[in-house]
């Protein structure tokens, strides 16, 4: 196993989910000079729109404008994966070797059957990857946070937080772009609701609102089980008014 640490490990169920419910925050923390990488679950096979070897190419080419260290793909079934035990030990393999601090994963709640089980095997595998006894003959590692995506969920959880990605927003949909086959002329996708416009607006109302929540022009929000400390008060962001 050739060990390849990332600061940021984003994990979706399928290509292009990353870049519509995290691309702005992946390509800040590159920017910043993190390592940042994607794990796509599956190929896409079972998508209406495009062919597996299609969406590959798009895929690599959203990686590069996103600045990504590594994008790999685990071959799970599309639209039948299942956290049991072999999609565990291969996840955990996968964790141990790009070994993350972050662990970006879907919300928990989904549109798409594959991405509620996507959170839960993530949460599962990361929990895993830390214990020395499991799959020894790889080195130990676990993730110490995971953040879940809540990008055009309407379960009206309240985000933890949201990521500023007015700066990044332009270069999101640039990667979003990148998926032709997917994209061109939808008006809808994965968790994305149609309301009639082009999807590219649907992401930049999304995008507008969650950053007016922080009174920014773009933001991304994410949801953790736990909670945020705060150390100093006085450096807490976003006016009460
Ligand atoms: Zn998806």
């Amino acid at each position: 196993m050739t060990i390849t640490p990332v600061d940021v490990l984003a994990i979706a169920a399928h290509r292009d989910d990353a870049e519509l419910t995290c691309g702005g925050t992946l390509i800040k923390a590159a920017k910043r000079g993190h390592r940042t990488a994607i794990l796509d679950l599956s190929q896409g096979e079972m998508g209406t729109r495009g062919s597996p070897e299609g969406r590959a190419a798009e895929a690599s080419r959203a990686a590069e404008i996103m600045g990504l260290a590594a994008r790999e793909n685990l071959d799970l079934p599309d639209a039948a994966i299942v956290n049991d035990p072999p999609a565990r030990e291969l996840l955990v393999r996968a964790i141990r070797r790009l070994r993350p601090t972050v662990v970006i994963a879907p919300a928990r709640e989904g549109r798409h059957p594959d991405h509620p089980v996507t959170a839960q095997l993530v949460r599962d595998a990361c929990f895993l990857a830390g214990l020395a006894k499991y799959d020894p003959e790889f080195p130990k590692h676990r993730p110490t946070k995971i953040l879940h995506c809540l990008t055009y969920r309407q379960d009206f959880i309240r985000p933890t937080f949201v990521v500023d990605i007015s700066e990044d927003f332009e270069r999101k949909l640039e990667a979003i772009r990148c998926y032709h086959s997917q994209f061109d002329g939808a008006t809808q996708a994965g968790e994305v609701y149609p309301t009639g416009e082009p999807l590219e607006e649907v992401v930049r109302h999304h995008g507008a609102y969650y950053g007016a929540l922080i009174r920014r022009r773009f933001g991304e929000p994410f949801f953790t089980t736990e909670m945020m400390a705060v150390d100093d008060i006085l450096t807490l962001e976003v006016s009460t008014f």
